[in-house]
């Protein structure tokens, strides 16, 4: 098996710098492809969060005026990930998240911050990097969009590009006064280029423009080419059908191991589930919720916004209790969600219970405690909290859209008949249709054998990296194969 390099180019990176998803992907999937004989060298943006973890630093690029100050690329190591580095304190250098300041609002010269990455990103797939020649870029969203356009239009032989879609919900768009200052040429300005809707899109951009196009399920692959999920791009997406395809996302099952996770009250391992109960037991003396081994614990690890479904939650709060069930909370987001959990629970003690933040640890131990966990989104490009919940043992309570239905399997009559259910999928994404998965939840933790069965299921199931690495290292083999372009 010939050894290739991808350069992947990325807005965040576990355990680097996380906002959500697309991070524990970048920094798993790195590590993944190894196995497969894939390098990858990840560039990504130099936050103080990078920037304070990162060790031998060595300067590879020096651009002396990128987007209005110096900036410098670093090759570096942090946290077993191989990394360039952009450098640029103009861009980066500042307190907050990587989008949004601390006010919330978005940084206003975003579209220069993400248009630089993508600049440098280009530059070093044409080799003005010494001693790197990558064979493939693997751009991930509408941050790292503009790298096949920079290619494009510079006209020299570049490698295969290839783009991810994470979330269709966030494209980049900005006004089309900015193509001089972004460096793009008027001629980009076209259908086939960066133009969309009368403006610059970076997504459109990297999806009109890279090779090959890929999103994190075969069921969000199919949705989004549908006018009702597509968000405006779901007429390129059909024109592309041919270039585009879905690979389900996994976890990290050395940081998701509920046998050696020290987070844990007590950590257990498939044989020893039942002592998930000891750390049930923490978790409701945690959250403040009754000491109930009987009643069924609901959790939730959640960004709270309205792509998550969190409202239909809060719509079956009376559901939940009237069934005897429990929920704790962890999430934070829309305000408005955050407060109607904030008072959910101060109106139900000992039954609702929500902890406001982000915090790794927690996740982890709802994870291991939770007999149910919630996952009513209404669009779901992959999740990854389901794949977590079956290798911890909560039986995953969700929407049957995207990439949930694609890894979830509902354990219906027929699916206990031939023992294979791995949770509750339900339909339609409704306060109605999540109560009746609620219902459902209830009537089979009636049934404690069958239960234990879903949850061995999902135990079972590999939710690791190893299947969905190896088809993307197919996929960049058979790019790579064709040489540049
Ligand atoms: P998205 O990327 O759309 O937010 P995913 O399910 O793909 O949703 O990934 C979410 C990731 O973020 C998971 O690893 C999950 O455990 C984690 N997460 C979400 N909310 C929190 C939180 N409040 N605290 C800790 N981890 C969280």
């Amino acid at each position: 098996m010939s050894e290739i390099t991808v350069l992947a180019v990325v807005s965040e990176i576990y355990p680097l710098i996380k906002t959500g998803g697309l991070a524990d992907v970048a920094g798993a999937l790195a590590g993944a492809l190894a196995a497969e004989g894939v390098a990858v060298v990840t560039l990504v943006p130099g936050y103080p969060a990078v920037m304070s973890k990162i060790n031998a630093a060595e300067p590879v690029l020096i651009e002396p005026d990128l987007f209005g100050g110096g900036a410098q690329v670093l090759r570096a190591n942090a946290a077993g990930l191989d990394l360039f580095v952009l450098d640029a304190p103009h861009l980066f250098a500042r307190p907050g998240g990587p989008y949004m300041g601390p006010d919330g609002l978005d940084w206003p010269d975003n579209p220069f911050r993400f248009a630089a990455l993508c600049q440098i990103a280009a530059r070093l797939a044409l080799g003005e990097c010494p001693q790197f020649r990558p064979g493939i870029v693997h751009g991930h969203d509408w941050q790292a969009g503009l790298t096949a356009a920079y290619l494009a239009y510079d006209g020299r032989p570049r490698p295969a590009t290839v783009i991810t879609i994470h979330n269709l919900a966030f494209q980049g768009q900005y006004p089309a006064s900015l193509l001089a200052p972004l460096g793009l040429p008027p001629r980009a300005f076209v259908l086939e280029g960066v133009e969309y809707y009368g403006t610059i899109g970076f997504l459109k951009a990297g999806l009109s423009l890279s090779d090959r196009i890929t999103t994190v399920s075969p069921a969000y692959a199919a949705e989004i080419r549908t006018p009702e999920h597509g968000m405006g791009l779901d007429g390129l997406l059909r024109a592309r059908s041919d270039c585009l395809t879905g690979i389900v996302n996994g976890i990290d099952d050395a940081i998701w191991n509920p046998e050696q996770d020290a987070w844990l009250a007590a950590p257990y391992s498939f044989e020893t589930r039942a002592k998930r109960g000891l750390n049930k037991a923490a978790l409701q003396k945690l959250f403040g919720l009754a000491a109930d081994q009987d009643a069924p614990l609901f959790g939730v690890v959640s960004r709270l916004a309205w792509q998550k479904g969190i409202d239909l939650i809060l719509a079956n709060l009376d559901l939940i209790e009237q069934i005897g069930g429990q929920l704790a909370v962890l999430g934070s987001g829309e305000a408005s969600l955050e407060e109607a959990f904030r008072a959910a629970a101060k109106a139900r003690p000992g039954r609702v219970s929500a902890m406001i933040g982000y915090d790794e640890r927690m996740a982890h131990m709802i994870q291991a405690s939770a007999d149910a966990l919630l996952i009513p989104s209404r669009f779901e490009p992959c999740g990854l909290t389901q794949l977590c919940a079956m290798r911890y043992g909560a039986v995953p309570v969700a929407a049957r859209v995207g990439g949930l239905m694609d890894t979830i399997i509902d354990a219906n009559e027929m699916a206990i008949a031939s023992s294979l259910g791995t949770g509750i999928l339900f339909s339609p994404v409704t306060s109605g249709g999540l109560g009746v998965a609620i219902e459902r939840a209830r009537r089979l933790w009636d049934a404690p054998k069958v239960f234990d069965r879903i949850r061995a299921n999902g135990m079972k199931t590999d939710v690791s990296w190893r299947r969905p690495a190896a088809a993307y290292a197919r996929l960049f083999r058979e790019l790579a194969s064709a040489g540049t372009r």
